[in-house]
């Protein structure tokens, strides 16, 4: 097969240092282009990001030299690209859905990390093992804009597949939840490069992350929902109230969930097994960054934990323990996802093969 030619948007961050990590040997992707904001264009790659490289391998070889360019400079990556990982960050969201659509209507299909398309009404936010037929609106977003090869896919908050994953399991096998309460503790990378400064995190918890608990509510109520008349529907069938904090760990979101079922309510050794069985599309179709099971369960009471747990599959695992019964809700459990690769740059991957897969990348 030959290799998709593709870009990093946001290139010198701490997703973008992901995707090039991470996509080095990649069977189906060539990383061939990189860009960033205006600071870091113009100079290769090796020297934008010298001094905060953030990976535990060394900047791949090809990649050391290539020139960062301007997210700005869309003519350019249209030149080099069949497709483009949008990784940047601005904190004006407006701007951001601007510049990806630029991309889009220059025929390259952008794969968001960014939050600012994600309720987008004709934009799919995808967990590949959750919604994979939320991509049909592909073909209607492209009606709407007038754009010809291009278009945006998203995928969603970075904490959110740990639980929301097992809880959809539980959906599909015939126990719809009904509420949801959840804590997530949340690695300090999932702020980015520098991120929160070490004096408000060494020894210390922040209660608080600008516009992570409106995320952690809301984007499930999406991705659970369905399309009617080419436009998003929210599922009325679910409520969620989240707290979110950030504590002092390098990677890994986890996420102590409380959930009440809507009627029938299973045993604890079934929920165990249905999460055991649980898998979807990408593990049909054999994506190559799709973990063998998505699920995996931790028998030891004390797991998972983010420094044992986080790299389970490639990092591409949701690991969840500590079932029990919870006396307000039904059952209560801890759920762990690693941020910066499952909740990521290999979440993003992971869209895009199974873009590839269905035919909408070419
Ligand atoms: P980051 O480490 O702060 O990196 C930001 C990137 O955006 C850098 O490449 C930076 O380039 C570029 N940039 C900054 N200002 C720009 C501008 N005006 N125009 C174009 N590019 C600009 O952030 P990150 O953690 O990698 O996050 C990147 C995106 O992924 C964000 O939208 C974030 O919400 C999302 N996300 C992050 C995580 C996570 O765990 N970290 C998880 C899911 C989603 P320079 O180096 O040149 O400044």
């Amino acid at each position: 097969m030959k290799k998709f030619k593709v870009g990093i948007l946001g290139a010198t961050g701490m997703v973008g240092q992901n995707y090039i990590h991470l996509l080095e040997n990649h069977p189906w992707f060539d990383v061939v282009y990189l860009a960033a904001s205006s600071n870091s264009a113009g100079i290769n790659y090796a020297d934008a990001v010298k001094g905060r490289w953030q990976m535990n391998s060394p900047i791949p070889e090809n990649i050391k030299n290539v020139m960062v360019e301007d997210v700005a400079d869309i003519e350019k990556a249209k030149k080099k690209c069949n497709f483009v990982f949008s990784a940047f960050e601005i904190p004006n969201k407006e701007m951001v859905r601007t510049i990806e659509a630029k991309y889009a209507e220059a025929d390259l299909p952008v794969v968001s990390n960014a939050s600012a398309n994600r309720h987008t009404n004709d934009v799919p936010m995808i967990i590949p093992e959750i919604n994979p037929e939320h991509l049909e609106i592909i073909n209607q977003q492209k009606k709407n804009r007038k754009w010809n090869k291009g278009f945006i896919v998203v995928k969603p908050n970075c904490s959110l597949q740990s639980y929301l994953t097992p809880i959809f399991a539980l959906n599909k096998a015939g126990y719809p939840v009904k509420k949801i309460f959840i804590t997530t503790l949340q690695a300090v990378s999932g702020a980015g490069y520098p991120g929160v400064p070490s004096l408000d995190m060494i020894d210390n918890v922040v209660p608080y992350i600008g516009g992570e608990e409106e995320k952690t509510e809301e984007e499930p109520l999406k991705i659970l929902g369905s399309i009617k008349n080419g436009k998003f529907v929210q599922t009325k069938d679910i409520q969620i109230s989240a707290h979110c904090t950030r504590v002092p760990v390098t990677n890994g979101h986890l996420a102590c969930v409380n959930i009440l079922f809507k009627d029938k309510k299973p045993t604890k050794e079934e929920i165990i097994k249905i999460w055991r069985k649980f898998k979807g599309l990408p593990q049909k179709l054999k994506l190559p960054f799709a973990p063998f099971c998505p699920i995996i369960y931790k028998e030891e009471e004390n797991r998972p934990q983010p420094k044992k747990d986080r790299d389970n599959d490639k990092g591409m695992a949701v690991t969840v323990g500590h079932l029990r019964k919870c006396n307000i809700f039904d059952y209560k459990f801890v759920a762990l996802s690693h941020n910066t690769i499952r909740g990521a740059a290999v979440g993003g991957i992971l869209n895009a093969e199974l873009l590839v897969k269905k035919g909408y990348i070419k």
